[in-house]
């Protein structure tokens, strides 16, 4: 019960009835002032002529003096006829001469305010006009009004208020029984089939809420693939489909980290893998020299430290390119842009590959037209790479072949592709090559093949440089890497 009165449905019922019941009493007010208006107004303008049909049989008894007696005679009957009028004869002033309330109606202002009175007269403005009442100083009341001529001299009115003591009140008017019988009993009626009509409406609304909470609930409890009924197209509706995203990219994201969790063990056991072997080797051959130190043949000794030469210098590859990787990936490297001619580096990392290329009797041949734009990027990072692709076309590559290099421009931005002639990649290979430590051929020794960090390191660079590598390899043909960069027009018209 107490969960009750704290839910949502009880506050939002309880702001509507609140409001059914102001809006109510505002509409009985209403309907009230303009039903009392009404009254007012039929009653004036059924009485405009009154006072003066009264005036013309009053003025024979005015003409010497003012004949009281003839006069209350008369209107004795009028006032049998019609009880709620009280009579008065003013002067030019509005001083009142005389008065007809009926027995015991004592006066208790001297004079009536003439301004109402001649605008009644001039009969211009809208219904009612309310003038003084002489018996109750500062009310106002409906009246008829006519000129009279007194004593001959005067130039005096007739002041007829219309409605009398007995109708004067608004609350006994409210209470007559029409009010009460038509307007109340009709915004009773309302009310009520509003209000159970609302409490309906409002408890078909919450159920959906009901519904979306039980949906959260379960969520919460680990029921990932609960999700809540999108059927309509309002509010409701639109949280509905938000907890529905939401809990997709919870979902995504879980997976995502779980992935992420599987690849972070498999980066251990490949590390640690790829440190240990390598470390087995230089360890035995160092223990191979130390034991036979003096049996060794000289030139077998010399080949063990070259080995271990080797080993050492491909462990040192391996840990530059860790490292090299977990500060790409934890965004420690930013892009120093700056723009420079690709073809310049291109010729200084051709130069640097040009012994392993000749030792292998590959052919490195480079295509790189002159008056290209500069591009506009971090030359140390796309030197990596760079070089990185071009070591994987060398080692991929058996001797004979070609490896080339080509930058070209294609609208706004400069080309740069690495073909080989090597031993390509097959096609379903080809999307998982930039994964980090993945090796097409798992059996090929650390010392031929690399860790499979080269591809990752370069696409990592790469997006950094908000752009993407694309591969198209056909097996025993040989493999093509592309990419695109910025020209320093282009980014220059892009940050505008
Ligand atoms: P690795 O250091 O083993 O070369 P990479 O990340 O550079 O690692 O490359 C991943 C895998 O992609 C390589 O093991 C290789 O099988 C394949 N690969 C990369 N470049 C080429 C290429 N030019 N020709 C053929 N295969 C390639």
């Amino acid at each position: 019960m107490k969960n009750f009165f704290q839910s949502f449905y009880f506050k939002l019922s309880a702001i509507f009835l609140i409001l059914l019941l102001l809006i109510s009493i505002i509409q009985i007010v209403i309907s009230f002032n303009a039903s009392k208006k009404f009254h007012t107004v039929t009653e004036q303008s059924t009485n405009r002529a009154l006072a003066k049909a009264m005036a013309s049989e009053f003025e024979q008894f005015l003409t010497d003096s003012i004949d009281v007696a003839a006069i209350e005679h008369m209107i004795h009957y009028m006032m049998v006829i019609n009880p709620r009028i009280e009579i008065y004869l003013l002067d030019e002033q509005g001083t009142i001469l005389a008065y007809f309330a009926g027995p015991g109606k004592q006066l208790k202002a001297t004079s009536v305010g003439l301004a109402p009175i001649r605008t009644f007269l001039k009969g211009e403005e809208e219904l009612p006009i309310y003038g003084d009442d002489p018996r109750h100083p500062g009310r106002k009341k409906i009246f008829s009004a006519a000129p009279l001529r007194i004593k001959q001299e005067i130039d005096g009115y007739l002041y007829i208020i219309i409605e009398s003591e007995k109708y004067d009140d608004a609350a006994a008017m409210f209470y007559q029984g029409f009010m009460t019988r038509t307007v109340v009993k009709g915004v009773l009626i309302s009310v009520i089939v509003t209000g159970v009509l609302g409490l309906i409406f409002f408890a078909l609304l919450t159920r959906r809420l009901h519904r979306i909470t039980r949906v959260m609930q379960a969520f919460e409890r680990g029921q990932l693939n609960e999700r809540v009924p999108v059927e309509k197209n309002d509010e409701i509706s639109y949280l509905a489909q938000s907890f529905n995203n939401l809990a997709e990219s919870v979902v995504s994201n879980m997976e995502e980290m779980k992935r992420t969790d599987q690849l972070r063990r498999e980066l251990v056991a490949n590390i640690s893998h790829d440190l240990r072997n390598p470390l087995a080797s230089i360890k035995g051959y160092l223990e191979t020299i130390q034991l036979k130190d003096t049996q060794l043949e000289p030139t077998v000794r010399q080949q063990y430290l070259e080995t271990t030469l080797k080993i050492s210098e491909m462990l040192e590859k391996l840990v530059d390119e860790l490292f090299q990787l977990s500060k790409l990936d934890s965004h420690q490297i930013q892009p120093h842009l700056e723009s420079f001619f690709i073809s310049d580096l291109l010729q200084d990392i051709i130069m640097k590959f040009k012994p392993i290329a000749e030792k292998k009797q590959i052919q490195l041949k480079a295509e790189l037209p002159e008056q290209l734009p500069q591009v506009y990027a971090d030359i140390g990072l796309i030197e990596r790479a760079l070089s990185n692709l071009i070591d994987n076309a060398l080692r991929y590559t058996d001797c004979g072949g070609t490896v080339k290099v080509k930058i070209f421009q294609e609208d706004q931005k400069i080309r740069v592709s690495i073909s080989d002639t090597g031993c390509g990649i097959r096609q379903e290979e080809l999307p998982l090559i930039f994964d980090r430590f993945y090796r097409v051929e798992k059996s090929r020794s650390r010392s031929t093949g690399g860790a499979g960090l080269g591809l990752a390191i370069a696409r990592k660079i790469l997006e950094l440089h908000k752009t993407t590598i694309s591969v198209e390899s056909r097996e025993n043909e040989g493999t093509t890497f592309s990419f695109y960069l910025n020209t320093w027009q282009h980014s220059n018209l892009q940050m505008v």
